[in-house]
């Protein structure tokens, strides 16, 4: 009997379930966007019950695309659109209200509260965070004291709360388990990475109930079986990891040193640090990546913010091209931008700048500069953005990149792939599969569950990626960096 393990991709605006083999190869795929709220300017809200029901769905229809029974399906893996948070009542499991989104800024003046009370070194040290609305700390303070009745539900402990692994385990397992793993604990700002257990002081000077949070697992372990009523039989969940971690894992990098960079509306860029938080001064997030074989292993995390969104803005703001994938041959069309820098800074720039109210801009146009200058110039800005990632991360890791892995929608860009490899001088190496990050948690759930022996085995089952070598001469990347930090520099002067 043919047996594969099950993804489920809980993604910001999609859930998606995909079924694996022993290869890595996907066997069967089902996925379906699902309903975004936006109560309020700045505000962005998910109903959790939408989540679990779009869920449950696409799995099922990947189960029957395959001509699946339970019985064909070794574990389950879940990952997770990270810091989105969830509270319900652990009797009736009525949500006490809609889920906050990672994208939800409305709880700033608490982040901002944090901040001018000095909590900034408290929280990195603790965290490895930087304090901000985005993780989930603010979120749950914010429902307690927003919700009628949650604070006192949550006093007496009538209340429970998860991201959205949590959540969708707790569904699975007919509301028998309440269980993080290590990574998605680490992206709520309330969880020690060194202790490795929910902060106590953090949790004091919040004013968050203990009772309220899930137990805290490894990314790869059996937590529970789902209920026999949703696949027909029980199904062992086996792994859970946050999307960027298990993409991550996903992506093979499982030594100190490897890092990966997943280029889709933004980038986010992470690096396997081997059982060493290291501590960042410029910005960047030090973050558990996952917890497997009784050991943590941590990694360094950065951002860039508008990525592939820069080149929708060309395609639907000003019209420039037609599809995304038309800016690669574009840009291939010149020799160079003729000295054009974008620099996409359309919601401030992120690490290593760090200048939220910077504004974008376009310089250096003449009279010559026609639409391939301006669509290259988008191009270059996602990889100089990169670079800049890369450069900070290598010098406070103490280990310059040999290698970047590549995925992400905007990966498909050969053009792109090519400059990242020239203007960083590290070679980029584009996965094959497209999946990483279903992949990952594919991986997570199957080591648990014996499917797959011990990562040797997974590293034997890789398939060819595409290669791009640097091939710049060290003086026309030090031309082209000094460019692009004028370029930096012109609008965050501005600021
Ligand atoms: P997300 O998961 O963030 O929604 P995806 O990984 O699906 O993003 O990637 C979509 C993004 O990649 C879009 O912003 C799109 O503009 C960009 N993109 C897709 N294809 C290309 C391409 N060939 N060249 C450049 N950008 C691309």
């Amino acid at each position: 009997m043919k047996r594969y393990i099950m993804a489920l991709d809980q993604g910001t605006t999609s859930c998606r379930c995909i079924l694996f083999d022993e290869k890595g190869v996907i066997v069967s795929i089902a996925g379906k966007e699902f309903r975004q709220i936006y109560p309020a300017p700045g505000y962005v809200e998910h109903d959790p019950t939408d989540i679990w029901s779009t869920q449950i769905g696409v799995a099922q229809e990947a189960m029957l695309r395959a001509r699946c029974t339970y019985r064909n399906i070794a574990a389950i893996g879940i990952t997770n659109q990270r810091e989105t948070t969830v509270i319900w009542d652990r009797c009736t499991g009525e949500p006490v209200c809609n889920a906050i989104v990672w994208q939800c800024r409305r709880t700033a003046p608490y982040a901002d509260a944090l901040i001018e009370g000095g909590m900034t070194e408290f929280f990195r040290e603790r965290t490895g965070l930087t304090v901000d609305a985005y993780f989930s700390a603010t979120k749950v303070q914010w429902i307690l004291d927003n919700t009628d009745g949650a604070r006192r539900r949550a006093e007496n402990g009538e209340l429970l709360f998860g991201t959205v692994e949590t959540w969708l385990i707790w569904k699975l397992t007919g509301g028998r388990v309440h269980t993080t793993d290590f990574s998605n604990a680490s992206r709520t700002m309330l969880f020690n990475i060194h202790s490795l257990k929910w902060d106590e002081d953090i949790l004091a000077r919040l004013d968050i109930p203990a009772s309220l949070l899930p137990a805290v697992m490894p990314s790869s372990f059996y937590c529970g079986d789902s209920a026999p009523e949703f696949f027909g039989g029980p199904i062992p969940i086996c792994g859970a990891a946050g999307d960027q971690q298990a993409a991550l894992f996903g992506q093979t990098c499982f030594a100190s040193g490897e890092a990966k960079n997943t280029y889709g509306t933004g980038c986010f860029l992470l690096m396997n640090t081997g059982e060493k938080p290291v501590r960042s001064d410029s910005g960047l997030l030090t973050t558990i990546a996952w917890s497997l074989d009784g050991r943590v292993n941590y990694a360094i995390e950065g951002s860039v913010f508008v990525a592939g969104a820069a080149v929708q803005w060309l395609r639907d703001g000003l019209r420039l091209i037609d599809t995304a994938a038309e800016s690669e041959i574009l840009a291939a069309s010149v020799e160079d931008t003729g000295g054009v820098y974008m620099v996409p800074a359309f919601v401030g720039l992120g690490a290593p700048h760090w200048y939220p109210r910077a504004g974008g801009s376009i310089t250096g146009i003449t009279r010559g500069t026609g639409r391939a200058h301006i669509v290259r110039a988008c191009l270059e800005a996602i990889a100089y953005q990169t670079a800049d990632l890369v450069a900070v991360m290598g010098e406070e890791c103490g280990a310059p990149f040999s290698e970047l892995k590549a995925d992400g929608g905007a990966s498909a860009n050969d053009f792109l792939m090519q400059f990242q490899a020239d203007i960083t001088g590290v070679r980029i190496r584009r996965s094959a599969n497209a999946e990483t990050t279903a992949l990952g948690a594919a991986y997570l759930a199957g080591l648990s569950a014996g499917y797959w022996a011990d990562t040797a085995e997974i590293l034997d089952t890789r398939t060819s990626t595409d290669e791009f070598e640097p091939h710049m001469t060290e003086s026309r990347r030090a031309e082209l960096l000094a460019g692009w930090r004028e370029a930096v520099r012109s609008v965050t002067e501005r600021d």
